[in-house]
């Protein structure tokens, strides 16, 4: 795959081809194309993007408030120190992106509002070719590419989602939802409810609290909030000794990326402790008079939905405060002035917030065809969460839930890079994962065990995602501590990758 070579426009067709074609310039895009100009530095490619920049979610969510609730060492890449506070806003990690873009001359590999249609592979050219449409001028565009690198997240940027619910077109004040906050949207002196108890509902109210007239945080059922972020002392510690910042981040990184998996572990070995330690840090901040067993007492063990982590106990204040209330309850119906909730209670509201999720977006929403047939993802079987049988030269990043999503993009681009140079090495064309003589007949499991984990946007989309299967290889672990060793051993050659 020779840079020089590989990027020659076909003059009959017009179409540019590339050694690889990057879907999508948020943290996961970026960082692939960061590691392929380290690790691959021949390869010619190209980064598709449908948003007008990069940034991915935090160029999408503009809500106020907006931020991560992950800490910034892990969040942030392995390459690329983060020196700023733990937690960071959206904007604070678009500028990091852009200094990542910026250092390495990403920005000429980029090519904005490109969203992609169809992406068509053909064992006969060893290609795929990709279909776009330019958001600026309705061009379609056609590329080809020989190897896909999907990096398009996982749910639809579009729009969110919200349930449907009786009366909403009676309703006459404004209903919005989070993933698309008009800029404009005037809520000083509103009386506000969200709809939700999620990570979003957790940032966006104490950040409207203070000049909105009211906020009501109504919830079906209560979620399980982090009042303590792992790390900060020993972040203070290693700022006061001035340690360089390469090291800095990585001890911060390997500290927090360790603590998480004892976390995780002992939801598992003791969910009982967990679940009491978790609902005192809430009980700390809204004090022993707050009725915590009925707004903050999840029935699920937890971790199995996100933890949100409410930075200062933030969301808890504007309780104590008066500014916010909690409701658990259920929504019979939307009327003209709010609320009616099953219990026949009315939350009256100038402005309702649908704090209710994402719509799962499938790889991009992308049609997929290999050899004239059209893939259907729910038939495949994951290799390592990352790759998918049946189909060729391609890779997808999809992060860790109960870690940052970040540490899986550098562990997956050093598999991917590993892959396209190994390929090169051998006069591959084509890599294909597929099951081996002794798996053919493994039990296939959903993408995630629900019993494990069941956000609602996984649960109302698991039947449209690819299976998992018994072994390591077969699934997505979820568990970095062991992948950041199992991927760089992996045997390519074991059989379960086909080249041709
Ligand atoms: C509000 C919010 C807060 C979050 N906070 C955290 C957190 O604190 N920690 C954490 O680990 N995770 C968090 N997450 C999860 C978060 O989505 C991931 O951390 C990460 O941003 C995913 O990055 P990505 O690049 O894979 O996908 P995305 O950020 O979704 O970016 C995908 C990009 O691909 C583009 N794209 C999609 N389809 C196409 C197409 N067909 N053609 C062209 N381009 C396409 C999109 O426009 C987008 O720019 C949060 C998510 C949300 C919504």
């Amino acid at each position: 795959m020779n840079a020089t070579l590989e990027h020659t426009a076909i003059a009959s067709q017009n179409v540019d081809h590339f050694d690889v074609l990057i879907v999508g310039a948020g943290i996961s895009g970026v960082g692939a194309a960061y590691h392929l100009t380290k690790q691959c530095p021949d390869t010619d490619f190209v980064v598709l993007e449908a948003q007008e920049s990069f940034g991915g979610t935090w160029l999408t969510h503009r809500y106020p408030g907006i931020r991560s609730d992950s800490d910034l060492y892990t969040y942030g890449y392995s390459f690329k120190p983060w020196t700023g506070s733990t937690t960071a806003t959206a904007a604070e990690i678009r500028f990091y992106m852009g200094e990542v873009i910026n250092e390495n001359d990403l920005g000429r590999h980029i090519r904005y509002r490109h969203k992609i249609t169809s992406a068509s592979w053909s064992s006969g050219s060893n290609q795929w070719t990709v279909e776009a449409t330019r958001a600026d001028t309705g061009e379609s565009v056609s590329l080809t590419a020989n190897f896909l690198w999907m990096c398009q997240g996982y749910y639809r940027h579009s729009k969110g989602y919200t349930p449907q619910w009786e009366g909403v077109d009676d309703f006459r004040g404004k209903i919005v939802h989070p993933q698309t906050w008009p800029e404009d949207l005037e809520y000083k002196g509103k009386n506000i409810v969200v709809i939700g108890s999620g990570a979003t509902a957790a940032t966006l109210i104490p950040a409207i609290a203070a000049d909105s007239g009211h906020v009501t945080l109504l919830q079906r059922s209560p979620t399980y909030f982090g009042t303590e972020l792992n790390g900060v002392a020993l972040a203070n510690e290693l700022r006061a000794l001035d340690i360089d910042k390469t090291w800095f981040h990585e001890i911060m990184r390997r500290k927090i990326l360790r603590e998480q998996q004892i976390f995780t572990n002992r939801t598992f070995s003791e969910p009982d402790v967990v679940k009491q330690e978790l609902i005192a840090g809430v009980r700390n901040y809204l004090g022993p008079d707050y009725d915590v067993e009925t707004h903050f007492t999840p029935s699920y063990r937890p971790w199995r939905q996100r933890i949100a982590f409410v930075p200062d106990g933030d969301l808890f204040r504007t309780i104590r405060e008066g500014k916010t209330s909690v409701v658990t309850d259920q929504i019979d119906r939307f009327t003209d002035i709010g609320i009616l909730l099953k219990s026949g209670k009315i939350l009256n509201a100038d402005i309702i917030v649908t704090s209710t999720g994402f719509n799962l977006s499938v790889f991009g929403d992308i049609d997929f065809m290999v050899d004239g047939k059209t893939v259907s993802f729910s038939d495949t079987v994951t290799y390592h969460g990352m790759m998918f049988t049946g189909v060729p030269n391609m890779a997808w990043v999809f992060g860790y839930f109960r870690a940052s999503w970040t540490p899986r993009v550098d562990i997956v681009s050093d598999f991917v890079c590993r892959l396209i140079n190994h390929m090169k090495e051998t006069g591959a064309k084509k890599v294909t994962p597929a099951l081996r003589p002794e798996e053919e007949d493994m039990p296939l499991l959903p993408w995630i065990d629900p019993e494990n984990f069941n956000a609602g946007y996984l649960m109302r989309s698991l039947h449209l995602l690819p299976k998992r299967g018994n072994k390591p290889e077969w699934q997505h672990t979820q568990d970095y501590l062991s992948e950041k060793d199992q991927l760089p051993a992996v045997d390519l050659d074991n059989g379960a990758l086909i080249f041709a």
